[in-house]
């Protein structure tokens, strides 16, 4: 059986806890490896590591935490597949999905390479007479990034390349359920040049994060999961005074008006609430079908779905693969029950597809005539249900929006340009797309939702994520003629 260790201080660490977990390929429902689990110790080891090379590593010249970077960017695009099957062996996606998530996690390396324009800092010359200001923007020391299992690559890449170009050092503690592709990804990162110590990787569950949360070393935190644990998250870190930004749940809809392409909305809405089996952060889980567009959009959504092919992630001809653990499959059959106990419409019931072997695998769901208390509505199913609720306005539409619990995206169908133009303000959510049914920001702006979707100050990847991991020092200089020096105990009037 596989083992999975840590990475600390560039090589190979296998835990000494005795604590592991088994790791399972979702397709097929068998242990593919066991994972060692981090003690307090360990976690300490890497921040040890972290925080000895961040000396060297904060001083290093732009000019070489830039080539380093780019090395490391070509060893991820050259070594795509191998990631992406690593990717598809433990989560299960498909190996495409794998392969765009590889691409978008490029983008932010990508946009690292340039972290010279986002430190530059301010200059004004004669703030007072003689006097100039400048600001520099200086790393933090240590840096932590606690991630989550649906992107196990594309995340910790939103917070490692603007980190580490920044001049911090990194410890990253990955999910559990699919490390293997982080820790190929560190391996890359060590090939590229970089000092032992500046990434490091342990693995590990609640023992690992609560101590990151609290090592005095640790100077921030980025973490992305969960709703009730980014709260966890956020609380421990601020009472440990760390800088955190943790990002959270979803609950994502699309609004539909009457005008709308039918065609284009039903393809986008199949592809945003069932790609990658709904276990994204940023899927439509919500279609607000406004007045009579309802009937043609659910009978257009429910022909594609019927033409879907779900199987192993690594078969080419699967669009979709399995659920990432029994549990979750389970959890999201139990929402299809209750659905209909509440009195919800399911149109297309994913639970009647069968599938042969022990594979995580359930069918896509359309559950129509949905009300705001249902539990298919009020929770995050993280599956692939799709919910339909009936509006009779734009109104009731951005209603719904700005009455939800989270919001990470939302996103409006529609052939009305001041429609669209209104909902760009109207929508209570931090990332918007127009005729876009996952609006992802590209590397070079940032990502990040509101409410219940993102705790802490500032976004995620792009100039906030380079903001997030630097603090400001400002300068006042002077070089005044010895022979004028004076005391003057008065405050400076700047006359
Ligand atoms: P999760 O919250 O269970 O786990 C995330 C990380 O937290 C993992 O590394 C895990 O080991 C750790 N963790 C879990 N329980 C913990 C605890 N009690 N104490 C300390 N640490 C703990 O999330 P998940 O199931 O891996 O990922 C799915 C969730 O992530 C969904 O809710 C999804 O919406 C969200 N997500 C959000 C975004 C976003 O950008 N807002 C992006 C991706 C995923």
């Amino acid at each position: 059986m596989k083992s999975i260790h840590h990475l600390i201080d560039g090589v190979a660490a296998p835990s000494t806890s005795g604590n592991t977990t088994p790791v399972f390929n979702p397709a097929t429902g068998k242990q593919s490896a066991e994972l060692d689990l981090a003690s307090i110790e360990e976690v300490d080891a890497a921040v040890a590591s972290a925080q000895a090379a961040f000396e060297d590593w904060s001083v290093t010249s732009i000019a070489r935490r830039t080539k380093l970077m780019f090395n490391f960017r070509n060893l991820i695009a050259e070594n795509a597949e191998e990631i992406a099957a690593l990717l598809t062996a433990e989560h299960g996606k498909v190996l495409s999905d794998s392969a765009g998530e590889i691409a978008r996690g490029i983008e932010n390396i990508e946009y690292a390479c340039s972290i010279a324009e986002d430190l530059r800092g301010a200059y004004n010359e004669s703030a007072s007479s003689g006097v100039d200001v400048y600001t520099v923007r200086k790393p933090l020391g240590v840096v932590a990034g606690i991630t989550p299992f649906n992107f196990p690559m594309m995340v910790p890449l939103w917070m490692i390349p603007n980190a580490i170009a920044a001049g911090n050092t990194f410890v990253l503690k990955p999910s559990e359920r699919d490390p293997s592709a982080p820790l190929r990804m560190a391996e890359f990162f060590q090939e590229a040049g970089f000092p032992p110590g500046v990434l490091n990787v342990v693995q590990g569950d609640k023992v690992a994060v609560d101590r990151l949360l609290e090592h005095p070393d640790v100077k921030a935190a980025s973490f992305v999961g969960s709703t009730p644990i980014a709260k966890y998250v956020q609380e421990r870190a601020t009472a440990h005074s760390k800088r955190v930004q943790a990002l959270g749940g979803a609950k994502n809809h699309m609004v539909v008006l009457p005008d709308a392409d039918i065609g284009l909305a039903a393809d986008s809405a199949v592809s945003a609430a069932y790609g990658s089996a709904g276990e994204r952060c940023m899927a439509i889980s919500v279609v607000a079908a406004v007045g009579d567009v309802a009937e043609p959009l659910i009978e257009a959504i429910k022909e594609r779905m019927a033409k879907l092919t779900i199987g192993d992630g690594t078969d080419p001809t699967s669009e979709m693969g399995p659920l990432i653990t029994r549990e979750s499959r389970d959890r999201v059959a139990g929402y299809l029950a209750s659905s209909v106990d509440q009195g919800a419409t399911v149109v297309v019931d994913g639970r009647d597809q069968q599938f042969e072997g022990d594979g995580y695998f359930i069918g896509v769901s359309l559950i129509d005539n949905v009300t705001t208390d249902m539990d298919c509505y009020r929770d995050e199913i993280f599956g692939p249900v799709l919910c339909v609720v009936r509006c009779d306005s734009y109104q009731d539409g951005v209603d719904l929006i700005k009455n939800n619990q989270w919001g990470n995206g939302a996103a409006i169908f529609t052939q009305n340009g001041g429609a669209a133009r209104k909902f760009q303000d109207d929508a209570d959510a931090g990332m918007v797309g127009i005729n876009v049914p996952v609006p992802v920001p590209v590397g070079y702006h940032s990502f990040g939702g509101w409410k219940d979707s993102l705790f802490g100050d500032t976004t995620m990847y792009g100039p906030e994520g380079v903001r997030f991991y630097t603090k400001a020092k400002v300068v006042t200089s002077r070089w005044p003629d010895p022979a004028t020096s004076q005391v003057d105990l008065g405050f400076p009037t700047n006359n």
